[in-house]
């Protein structure tokens, strides 16, 4: 748990979001300034900044956001339509949040490459 991390307090629910997965290790919310029809946020509770700061000790953890990604995006039937799966780091790919988190785009054709 991180002082000022947003997406700590949102994992704690110190402040409100529309949480739609959660588990002992990570949970998923919809983005709050949603980029398309899906966009969902998924993060470790554990406080990580960024993904240049994962270690070999938190792969399996990162793995799992991926595997909930895979399961949300069916539950949001894009699964066969498609989607996307961003991290954003640092500065030049427009990181806001320094927690890592995973979004989770579909439900339009996106374009490529990105802006
Ligand atoms: P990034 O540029 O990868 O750091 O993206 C941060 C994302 O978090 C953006 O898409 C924001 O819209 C989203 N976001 C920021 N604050 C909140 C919040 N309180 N609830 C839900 N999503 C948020
Ligand atoms: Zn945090």
């Amino acid at each position: 748990m991180e002082k000022n991390c947003i997406f700590c307090k949102i994992a704690n629910k110190e402040i409100p979001a529309g949480i739609i997965y959660s588990d002992e290790e990570i949970i998923a919310f919809n983005d709050i300034n949603p980029q398309a029809p899906v966009h969902i946020i998924i993060i470790p509770r554990k406080h990580i900044e960024k993904t240049s700061d994962i270690t070999d000790a938190d792969t399996k953890l990162v793995g799992k956001l991926v595997f909930a990604a895979q399961r949300l995006a069916k539950d949001k039937k894009i699964s066969d339509s498609g989607y996307r799966l961003v991290f954003n780091c640092n500065k030049d790919a427009g990181q806001a949040v320094f927690h890592i988190h995973l979004h989770l785009l579909g439900g339009r054709r996106l374009s490529w490459p990105p802006g």
